[in-house]
């Protein structure tokens, strides 16, 4: 079911005298493919839940209309859209057991989509063989882990078939290793089901790794919407290229001057096209390499063998960061007793942005 979001906007009024207004959602105008996962990414308060919220149907836009398919379904109320929901905390009855909370959702159907009991049953062993908690069917939650609540939870989201899955930073409740399992799991289920999905998280590693699609959020605002890849590969603003990518992007206050880019008195990069101008340039970790010649010259601060890499960290004067962190392979020779490290830069992993708008300069290379 492909999701279509027409110009939508979402404005909380202002409660107390001197309180503003929040628009926590500006204009969303964008349409979620047919079967795919779409991750909503963006730091806290962006706007990613009121927007998965008015794609639910809890809440109600203050402008534009929303589509399921060709079915405009904005005045439509949650239960008539056929939405299943998943919530940061699982919220599941804890005096019924797994296989009545699944069934749960069923018991509503009316009409010629009501159910049988066997019917229902049958139903939910299906749906919790397809998130693997077809053997746990007669436990109360109390008995589950974190991980298997909320396979129950979305077993319970799923069993209707519904048109469009909602989830809502699912893993937030897991640890570590759980959360990197579950997210697999979403996928596969996913995968499995074709559901299309819409998925909120402020974790770039998560969206990056679960999702066909991002949309990166900020302040209510749709900064970018692309493949995880081509989002981090491309940044289209200052926001995205610092949000995006562990360890993160370097930041440098630099200039263009006749096509080459300067970051203090080194030329570093020749930026074909690029007007002359103050820019801030970002460097990917992974885009230093390292070279005796090289024009971009740091102080050395230390380096950090990760097994496969090396993790070089150095200082300039005309770093945003007190620290730049740049990885190169540990094949490398890194002379620690030297007094500086000098690098020369991909320029695939070097992107300009405006100092005033922070929007993306490009040029080529030479
Ligand atoms: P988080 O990751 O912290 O959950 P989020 O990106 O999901 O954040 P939202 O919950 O969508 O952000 O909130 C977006 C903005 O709207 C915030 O500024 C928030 O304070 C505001 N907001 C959300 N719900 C309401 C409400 N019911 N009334 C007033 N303001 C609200």
């Amino acid at each position: 079911m492909k999701v279509v979001l027409q110009h939508i906007t979402k404005i909380f009024p202002a409660k107390g005298r001197n309180a503003k207004d929040t628009v926590a959602a500006n204009d969303l105008d964008f349409e979620i493919p047919d079967g795919e996962l779409i991750a909503l990414l963006g730091p806290s308060g962006c706007g990613k839940s009121t927007a998965l919220n008015l794609i639910s149907g809890l809440l109600k836009p203050t402008e534009g209309r929303i589509f399921f398919g060709d079915d405009d379904v904005t005045d439509l109320p949650p239960e008539n859209r056929g939405v299943g929901l998943v919530f940061q905390n699982y919220a599941l009855y804890p005096h019924l057991s797994v296989m009545d909370n699944i069934i749960f959702p069923l018991g509503n159907l009316r009409g010629k989509e009501k159910m049988s009991k066997p019917e229902m049953r049958a139903k939910a062993h299906e749906i919790a063989k397809l998130v693997q908690i077809d053997e746990l069917m007669e436990r109360k939650p109390a008995e589950l882990s974190g991980g298997q609540q909320q396979r129950v939870a979305i077993a319970r989201a799923l069993v209707k078939m519904p048109r469009v899955l909602l989830l809502d930073e699912p893993l937030s409740n897991l640890d570590a290793r759980l959360r990197l399992q579950t997210r697999e799991e979403i996928k596969r289920i996913q995968r499995e089901t074709g559901i299309t999905t819409v998925f909120v998280t402020h974790d770039q590693d998560e969206a990056m790794s679960i999702s066909d699609r991002i949309i990166v959020m900020k302040t209510g605002i749709v900064q970018q919407i692309g493949k995880p890849q081509e989002v981090y590969d491309s940044p289209a603003n200052l926001f995205v290229a610092n949000f995006l990518g562990t360890p993160p992007i370097n930041v440098f206050s630099a200039r263009v001057a006749g096509e080459k880019l300067y970051i203090g008195s080194d030329a570093v990069l020749n930026v074909k096209g690029a007007a002359d101008q103050e820019v801030t340039a970002t460097v990917r970790p992974e885009g230093f390499i390292l070279d005796e010649n090289g024009p971009f010259v740091c102080k050395l601060g230390g380096v950090e063998v990760m097994g496969r890499d090396i993790s070089v960290v150095s200082t300039n004067e005309n770093s945003v960061n007190p620290t730049i962190r740049s990885i190169i392979s540990a094949e490398s020779r890194v002379d620690t007793s030297s007094p500086t490290v000098r690098f020369s830069l991909k320029p695939n992993k070097v992107f300009l942005f405006s100092k005033q708008t922070e929007e993306r300069i490009n040029f080529g290379t030479v």
